[in-house]
């Protein structure tokens, strides 16, 4: 079957090397001239690399971790020692750590909870482990129900101190959805810590050793073509266009950069785009089905990146960092955690603001002077006296619709991957899989999408192809 997919992010790509590995024919349409959404990345004039984001990848990214096997790249990723770090708020410059040691799960996740004793109290863990005892007799069931919860109301509801809110989960609550814990989904917290303590490196993090088009997206791209798919970029989906029947007949693509309009045909049509741009090119005969109607919920939110590059180096420290500041929320000195991005006498300091609803309109040069006030306190050995660090250049990235904003209620919006009209399906991280708006998230409900192809009426043996009968 030739099957056309409008959107090279990781849902799409992860779509199509699927099919190919089905015996389908993709056919990746992507509207910029980069491959990648949400993990893309541009170099400026020096050659030097900025990016959608800072991205982390998890152990317990399953499904991630298979493809990057299946595509012979596993060295690409660089794990980090099993530890998560945060900035101390009263101690400016001082970290507090959460060693996960060499035992099973969910052992070495107690141990490192246990064996923290700046951030929380004793009676504000226990009080938080008998909070979680649902959750892990329960399971996912218990987790969905939680949706109906913020994060906030989740910890009142049991007994659970504001402090911890402040101490923890209001940086985890950022780095998960870039939003804080009154707002965000109990079901999206809930779900990180299940995997975090039931999988034994499920909270392990590495970085990619350098810039995702070409270190991830590429060889995905490769394996495509190398079995007969096809992937263009500057192929902006402009309508989708249907038969008499409802379904589809067609993608049209509009011509950028002087390439000519083009009319896809093929026998399933996937949109793995973010749900807001979909919702723009819905068919309006559709609109009114409950299956796109409900989309409206789901909305993306606003995210910015900023990369500073400094003439020194302000930390040696190679991993992830919780910035626990009112206006950032994870961070990383890229010239150590990335071997592509490496500097032994420069730091690159890649920093994700968020919220950013009220910063995303404002000028970069705002943006990063608010920024450079929080590292103040980061680095106060390096932000204070005569020798203070200097910054070298800067780079910021907005995303006024970045992944879904998780908020309460929004599980049951999500749709599946097979829609009502028979040769048209979803992929995207906000679709229904079992993680949550991620890179994983986005590489399973590609490996579903696919799935679900392979399983509908039109991959039975028999099935027209009306992709074929167009040609003839
Ligand atoms: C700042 C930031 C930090 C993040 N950090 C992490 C992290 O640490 N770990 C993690 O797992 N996840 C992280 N994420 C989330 C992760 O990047 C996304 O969940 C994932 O990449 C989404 O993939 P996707 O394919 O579903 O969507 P996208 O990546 O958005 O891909 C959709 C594609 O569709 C294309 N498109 C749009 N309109 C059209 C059209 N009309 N025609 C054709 N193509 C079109 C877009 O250009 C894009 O390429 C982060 C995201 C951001 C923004």
């Amino acid at each position: 079957m030739r099957v056309a997919i409008a959107g090279a992010g990781l849902a799409g790509l992860s779509c199509a090397k699927y099919l190919c590995d089905a015996g389908h024919v993709p056919i990746v349409l992507e509207a910029r001239d980069v491959l990648g959404g949400k993990v893309a990345a541009w170099q400026d004039e020096d050659g030097d690399w900025y990016e959608t984001g800072l991205h982390i990848f998890f152990g317990a990214y399953r499904n991630m971790r298979q493809l990057i096997a299946e595509l012979n790249i596993e060295d690409r990723l660089q794990w980090k020692s099993h530890s998560m770090i945060f900035n101390q708020k009263e101690v400016p410059g001082t970290y507090s750590r959460f060693d996960f040691p060499d035992l099973p799960a969910p052992l070495n996740g107690l141990a490192a909870i246990l064996g923290n004793n700046d951030m929380l109290t004793w009676p504000e863990k226990i009080a938080f482990g008998i909070g979680l005892v649902p959750a892990i007799l329960r399971g996912q069931s218990y987790v969905e129900e939680c949706d109906q919860y913020s994060w906030s109301e989740w910890l009142a509801l049991h007994n659970i101190p504001e402090r911890v809110n402040d101490e923890v989960f209001l940086a985890m609550s950022k780095a998960l959805n870039f939003i804080n814990p009154d707002e965000i989904s109990s079901t999206v917290v809930l779900t990180a810590l299940n995997r975090f303590l039931q999988e034994t490196d499920g909270s392990k993090m590495a970085f990619l050793d350098g810039n995702p088009p070409e270190r991830l997206c590429q060889p995905i791209v490769d394996y495509v073509r190398a079995h007969g798919g096809e992937v263009h970029l500057d192929s902006p989906l402009r309508e989708i266009q249907l038969a008499e029947d409802g379904s589809v007949s067609g993608f049209r693509i509009g011509g950028i950069k002087g390439k000519e309009p083009q009319q896809i045909q093929a026998d399933a049509y996937v949109s793995a785009m973010p749900v807001d741009p979909l919702k723009l090119l819905l068919p309006e005969p559709w609109k009114a089905m409950p299956y796109f109607s409900k989309l409206d919920g789901l909305v993306g939110v606003p995210v910015i990146n900023i990369h500073l590059w400094f003439d020194r180096k302000l930390t040696e420290i190679d991993h992830l960092l919780f910035s626990r500041s009112d206006l950032l929320s994870v961070y990383a000195d890229m010239s150590n955690t990335c071997r592509e991005y490496e500097d032994p006498n420069k730091s690159m300091l890649e920093l994700v603001f968020a919220p950013a609803k009220d910063w995303i309109g404002r000028p970069d040069a705002e943006i990063v002077a608010a920024t450079l006030e929080e590292l103040k306190r980061l680095f106060p050995q390096h932000f204070s006296g005569d020798n203070q660090a200097q910054l070298l250049k800067s780079k910021v990235v907005k995303t006024p619709q970045s992944v879904y904003k998780t908020v309460p209620g929004c599980q049951q919006l999500r749709p599946d991957q097979a829609s009502p009209i028979p040769n048209f399906f979803l992929a995207g991280c906000f679709t229904m899989q079992r993680y949550l708006a991620s890179m994983e998230g986005a590489v399973l409900s590609g490996k579903q999408c696919a799935a679900a192809i392979g399983q509908s009426p039109l991959a039975q043996p028999g099935a027209q192809s009306r992709a074929n009968l167009a040609a003839v």
